[in-house]
């Protein structure tokens, strides 16, 4: 027979944050995952977890069947904090059958009512002695990974069981610093006078070159997946003047990098009547906001991922296409003007330079169709961190037959953008916005090596599930 019970009329009375020692014999209602057990024969030792934390369950067997000096002291055993703890102060004998106590195991879902009592030796001063119980989901099996493991056990193992994985605290360390940093971008660019858009994902046109687009199947016709909002963001400065959008972009990225997803988060940026410079402040200013919020709002999480956090100072340094291709040349490389970055040359300069910069003035060969551009020069800026890209930017065209011209240049069909080209017959103001990859700037703030950490449910060449 099942020991399973359902909530009914059971409803939580405290998260685990809202426990401490003023609550001293007080009833509470609370409700998890069980975190660890440590079993002491007549006295069990239950983590539960919730959303916020943890709270210490002492279930002590009942008076009859257990030993008559049982005044447990079990102060001087030497465990993590976030290990069970024997308390000082166990007392109260638990009335339910000890046998569903037994049969609990670490990740079961349960519920319990009882009494909130000090014990200074128990994690936050405090425990609970349960006085009734609920397992509303007893686990059938036990994850090959500990919720307390900092370090990374196989990630193919862990992405396989992912909501599980999640129940890390590393993890969720890292997506509650995530929401703290989605929340300071929407404060900052709110506080600009930026309003939020979101644009069509499924699209006729790639935006920033063919090879990477995904194609669906849209009713009779072929369609594709976004590989950025580039076209429509800068159609809605047309009205708006201001706008960003944080939303997926799809790429069909066939390499495996860990810093390539196959659908990343952007977060899209675009302003009429500025230039590229005008944005790179903008984003150098929104960066800093981010990390100083951070660094503000975020202390308990940084404690667990990155404690050395600092605010970048500004502004930050820039050094142009043509100085980098010096530094290369210098490091070894023969590398020719025109030449894109590759990955090697990115290691290779992320060796010498540090922190977050500025790589300006790109060739405009190299820059997708959109960008402006002084003859060979693109008024286009990369944001980067080591040797880690985070943002692309420029100034954008805004001029109908310089468009024309730069999609025949690149070799793309000016009928499908027919429906693009149109807009900049009403009048389009002189534009420019930058692109930033959210799980990439989430990689520098949490100190992650791998994008697939940055982000819930990673998408890749070889995964389409969970
Ligand atoms: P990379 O050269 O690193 O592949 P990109 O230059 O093709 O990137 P952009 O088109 O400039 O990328 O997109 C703007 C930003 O979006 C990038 O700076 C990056 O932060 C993010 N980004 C782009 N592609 C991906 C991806 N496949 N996975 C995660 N983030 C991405
Ligand atoms: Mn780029």
């Amino acid at each position: 027979m099942s020991i399973e019970d359902e909530i009914g009329g059971w409803r939580r009375t405290h998260y685990s944050s809202q426990l401490n020692p003023r609550l001293n014999n007080e009833h509470v209602t609370i409700m998890g995952y069980i975190a660890s057990i440590r079993d002491h024969g007549n006295i069990v030792f239950v983590m539960l977890a919730d959303k916020d934390g943890e709270v210490q369950l002492v279930f002590k067997k009942g008076k009859e069947a257990s030993n008559s000096n049982s005044n447990s002291n079990d102060s001087n055993t030497t465990t993590p904090a976030t290990t069970p703890t024997a308390s000082t102060v166990v007392d109260g004998y638990t009335s339910i059958p000890f046998s569903k106590v037994k049969s609990l195991k670490e990740h079961s879902c349960i519920a319990v009512k009882g009494r909130v009592k000090v014990a200074p030796n128990a994690p936050k001063g405090i425990e609970v002695v349960p006085e009734e119980l609920k397992v509303l989901s007893l686990a059938r099996s036990i994850p090959p990974f500990s919720v307390y493991s900092k370090t990374f056990p196989n990630l193919d193992l862990r992405l396989n069981l992912r909501a599980i994985d999640l129940r890390r605290y590393y993890m969720k360390t890292i997506f509650r610093i995530r929401h703290k940093v989605l929340k300071a971008i929407r404060e900052f660019l709110d506080k600009e006078g930026f309003i939020e858009v979101n644009t069509p994902k499924i699209i006729s046109t790639a935006s920033e070159g063919g090879a990477s687009l995904f194609p669906v199947f849209y009713f009779d016709r072929e369609a594709f997946l976004a590989q950025s909002p580039q076209l429509y963001k800068e159609q809605l400065v047309t009205a708006f003047e201001k706008v960003f959008e944080i939303a997926p972009i799809f790429r069909a990225e066939p390499s495996r990098t860990n810093r390539h997803l196959a659908e990343a988060i952007s977060v899209d940026v675009e302003e009429a009547f500025v230039d590229y410079k005008d944005v790179m402040n903008l984003l150098e200013r929104m960066v800093t906001y981010t990390i100083e919020y951070i660094v503000n709002n975020a202390s308990d999480e940084l404690k667990v991922v990155n404690p050395m956090l600092t605010v970048p100072k500004t502004p930050f340094p820039r050094y142009t296409y043509d100085e980098v291709i010096d530094i290369l040349r210098k490091n070894g490389y023969s590398i020719e003007w025109g030449d894109d970055l590759s990955s090697e040359h990115l290691a290779s300069l992320g060796k010498v330079i540090n922190g977050y910069y500025f790589i300006v003035d790109w060739p405009s060969s190299i820059r997708p169709f959109y960008t402006k551009s002084n003859g060979k020069v693109a008024e286009a800026f990369d944001l980067m961190y080591n040797d880690l890209e985070i943002s692309s930017g420029s100034s954008r065209i805004n001029k109908k037959e310089e468009l024309i011209e730069r999609l025949k240049i690149q070799g793309l069909r000016v009928e499908a953008f027919e429906y693009h080209l149109k807009v900049f017959d009403y009048g389009m103001p002189p534009h420019a916005g930058f692109g930033l990859g959210l799980e990439r700037f989430l990689m520098t703030i949490a100190r992650l090596d791998n994008i697939r950490d940055a982000t819930f449910y990673p998408r890749d060449i070889d995964r389409l599930v969970p």
